[in-house]
């Protein structure tokens, strides 16, 4: 799914990082430059991190199968899951279980870029930035607001 379409852009209104499970992790140049790019250069005013329900991603992280380096990738979205395993416990089917660390994990990610030096950096220099978490939905279309929008110090 173009990202542009989900949110009724034109394509070249939205700057677009991909990767598996929506991850933000400090140490990952690629998502970094993007970041720093995005803020320094293009001067955005806002960062979408953006998930969506039925994350295979997601699944893969918690199922306890192998699949080698993608395991090492993944293992932020497994320290989610044991910080809520009670919350987590709590749900009944696996469907709704996984889309709830969806959520999880898009909140975390959300913390994690508004953590970031260089929006922090944004902040401090009063440049207009908000950093929002969405979980989208490939069957509805719709977007969830997870309403953690993050526009100053991390309070
Ligand atoms: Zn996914």
């Amino acid at each position: 799914m173009p990202a542009n379409e989900i949110v009724g852009l034109d394509p070249g209104e939205m700057f677009v990082h991909r990767n598996v499970a929506n991850l933000a992790p400090s140490q990952d140049a690629n998502y970094l430059s993007v970041l720093q790019f995005a803020i320094d250069v293009l001067k955005v005013k806002h960062v979408l991190v953006v998930g969506h329900y039925g994350c295979g991603g997601i699944a893969a992280a918690v199922d306890g199968a192998r699949r080698g380096l993608v395991d090492h990738w993944l293992h932020p979205i497994r320290e989610v899951a044991h910080e809520r395993k009670d919350e987590l416990a709590a749900y009944t089917h696996d469907r709704e279980r996984l889309n709830r660390l969806c959520e999880l994990n898009v909140i975390r990610q959300v913390r994690n870029v508004a953590s970031d030096v260089f929006v922090q950096d944004a902040w401090a220099r009063g440049q207009p930035l908000s950093v929002h978490g969405w979980v989208y939905s490939l069957s509805s279309g719709l977007i969830t607001d997870l309403n953690v929008t993050m526009t100053g110090g991390l309070g």
